[in-house]
Order: C-alpha cells, then sequence, then structure tokens
C-alpha cells in the first residue's frame, strides 16, 4: 500500500501519444536528483478523452506511483486538472502539461517557491508557440491583469505549484482553468510567480484555437464577477434594480405631470419600447449570472470517469 507522498504531479493529457513515455523518463530522472531523493511522488495522468494510444502509453509505465483516471469523453482541461485536485495526496501538487513543453527541471524551483507562497505561477516569457498564440494571450494576461487586478504575466501556463489546502478550495469548470491565479487570490492566498523554461511543441497538435479563445473571453465576465459579488449577488441585481426602477419612477412622474397639465401621453411607443427593451435585458444578464453563481457554488462533478487506478487500488 503506498503511503502519503511529499508531492503529486498532475498532468492532463488529450491524445498525447507520442509524449506519455518521454515525458514519464524525463519526470523519472528529475525525481531521482539527488536534491529530491528525500521527496516521495506521485504522478496523476488524466486521459481527457483521448481518441489516441495515449491511455495505452500510460498503461506501459511499470510504476506503481503513476495513476491514470481515464474520463469516458473530452470534457476539457478544467474538468481534467480538477479531477487530478481531487485525486492529489501529497503536500505539494504541481500540474504540467503532457505534450513536453514544461520543462521537469524546473519542479525542485517550484518546491523551493511553495515555502513562500500558497500557489506558484509558471511564467513562459519566452513562450515557444506561433505568434497566433502569443499574441491573443499577450492581450488576455493584460486584460486579466487589468480587470482582476492580480499582479501575474501568464495566467494560463499550464505549469503551475500548489499547496495541497490550495487545490482542495478551489473549483473549476469550463475555462475557469485560465484564471487559476485570480481565483486562488481571491479566496485568500498569496500568489507567486517564477520564470519557466518552454519547449516547441514536437509531437501531436495543440488542442487550444480561436473557439476555445473566445469561450475564455465569456468566462473572464465571470471570473470578474465572481471576484467582485459571489456573496453579495444582491448588490449587483439589486443596483441594477434601483436603477431601472428609479427611471420608471421619474418616468412616470413626468408622464403624469405632463397629463394634468392636459396633455396626451398615449403616443410614446417609442419610450415605451425602449423601457421594455432594457428591462428586459437586465433582467436576461442578472439571470445568466445567477447561473453561474449557482453553478461555481455547486459542487457534483461534470465528469464520467472510465478508469480510475485509485478505485482499482482500494479494491472496489
Ligand atoms: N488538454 C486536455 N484536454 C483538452 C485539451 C488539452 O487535457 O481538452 C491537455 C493537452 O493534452 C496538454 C495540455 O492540456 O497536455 C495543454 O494543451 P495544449 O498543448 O494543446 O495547449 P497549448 O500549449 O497549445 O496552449
Ligand atoms: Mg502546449
Amino acid at each position: 500500500m503506498s503511503s502519503k507522498p511529499n508531492l503529486s504531479i498532475i498532468i492532463p493529457v488529450h491524445n498525447e501519444e507520442e509524449n506519455i513515455l518521454e515525458l514519464y523518463e524525463r519526470l523519472y530522472s528529475t525525481l531521482s536528483l539527488p536534491s529530491l531523493i528525500e521527496i516521495t511522488y506521485e504522478i496523476i495522468f488524466i486521459d481527457d478523452g483521448s481518441t489516441d494510444g495515449t491511455f495505452e502509453e500510460i498503461k506501459k509505465i511499470k510504476n506503481s506511483k503513476v495513476k491514470v483516471v481515464r474520463f469516458q469523453r473530452n470534457y476539457g482541461k478544467a474538468a481534467a486538472l480538477s479531477c487530478g485536485f481531487k485525486r492529489s495526496k501529497g503536500d505539494f501538487v504541481i500540474t504540467m502539461d503532457g505534450d513536453l513543453q514544461d520543462d521537469p527541471n524546473e519542479i525542485p524551483r517550484f518546491i523551493e517557491e511553495l515555502k513562500r507562497y500558497d500557489m506558484v505561477s509558471g511564467w513562459k516569457n519566452k513562450r515557444q508557440d506561433p505568434i497566433s498564440k502569443t499574441l491573443p494571450s499577450k492581450v488576455f494576461n493584460r486584460l486579466t491583469r487589468f480587470i482582476t487586478g492580480v499582479k501575474v504575466h501568464d495566467f494560463n501556463c499550464g505549469y503551475k505549484a500548489y499547496n495541497n489546502y490550495v487545490v482542495k478550495n478551489i473549483n473549476l469548470y469550463g475555462e475557469l482553468h485560465r484564471y487559476i491565479p485570480a481565483l486562488v487570490y481571491w479566496k485568500g492566498y498569496t500568489v507567486g510567480e517564477i520564470e519557466v523554461e518552454h519547449h516547441p511543441r514536437v509531437h501531436g497538435e495543440s488542442k487550444y484555437g480561436i473557439e476555445r479563445l473566445l469561450k475564455g473571453f465569456l468566462d473572464l465576465i465571470t471570473v470578474t464577477f465572481l471576484m467582485m459579488y459571489k456573496k453579495r449577488p444582491l448588490h449587483v441585481f439589486g443596483g441594477i434594480g434601483i436603477l431601472f426602477g428609479l427611471s420608471g419612477v421619474i418616468i412616470s412622474i413626468y408622464l403624469i405631470v405632463l397629463w394634468a397639465t392636459g396633455l396626451k401621453i398615449g403616443d410614446r411607443p417609442l419610450l415605451m419600447l425602449g423601457i421594455l427593451l432594457t428591462v428586459t435585458g437586465a433582467q436576461f444578464i442578472s439571470l445568466g449570472l445567477i447561473g453561474e453563481l449557482i453553478t461555481n457554488s455547486r459542487n457534483n462533478d461534470d465528469y464520467i470517469i472510465k478508469y480510475d487506478s485509485y478505485e482499482l487500488e482500494n479494491g472496489r
């Protein structure tokens, strides 16, 4: 039976068959370094609905410290990380991409920084990806930094490290993994950042294109509201309500005064239409936000698991 590890390494993978074994080899040699020899570890692969041989490649690894959870289908990186967070037993938790772009040699630096911060985010300052990815990412990072006020350069870097209590307290879904430093900071934890080396992708393809970027931008609205108003949704909706209600009262008083002086008020359809549309619009926004807030506070998982080495280990 395995004892509690010091370090959990979580790797979400979707169609990375050519990268798995090489990544494991590199991780294994880093974890065997004299500086890390004291560290006991577990490596948790989350196979996020791969349709190639990724799962079979992971199963080839003969090391009881390597675990794999296989999803029924592709649910996205946020779901994969969320599942890994739940499984992780280590005092320190590191997440990294499974495409060999993140260098295992950074692990000792991450662990060192975790003594100072609750969470440490990687910063791919010299990111080795095409401009079609690096440019939107720069815009996205500036915008997120501006809106959330969290001074991190690279919110979406897959390479991050946490003290275990942090991962047990964040709730990820949709594209929210892009905003982890902001979510963590909002919970009241300290967030550090270290520059990490980044390699070009050699095998396989990037799974993130423009469509996912757009979804990610929409989630920025959620994050903004979560950070500002989660506990007091009424302060948002009530504020809007008061604003609209007051304008309604003012307009009514104005119309009553006109009516009292003998003027006709029944022939102003445009005014009525305007009011109707704005009120309806505001209600739709409010409903959307209430939905987001409820989604964020619920705890059931969005994913179905097809295979789980933890359950096998516990004899279930
Ligand atoms: N990934 C995943 N589920 C997805 C998309 C990606 O688990 O739906 C994994 C992917 O296999 C890789 C990591 O997330 O290990 C980062 O993905 P990718 O390299 O495609 O993103 P990029 O580095 O191009 O932003
Ligand atoms: Mg990548």
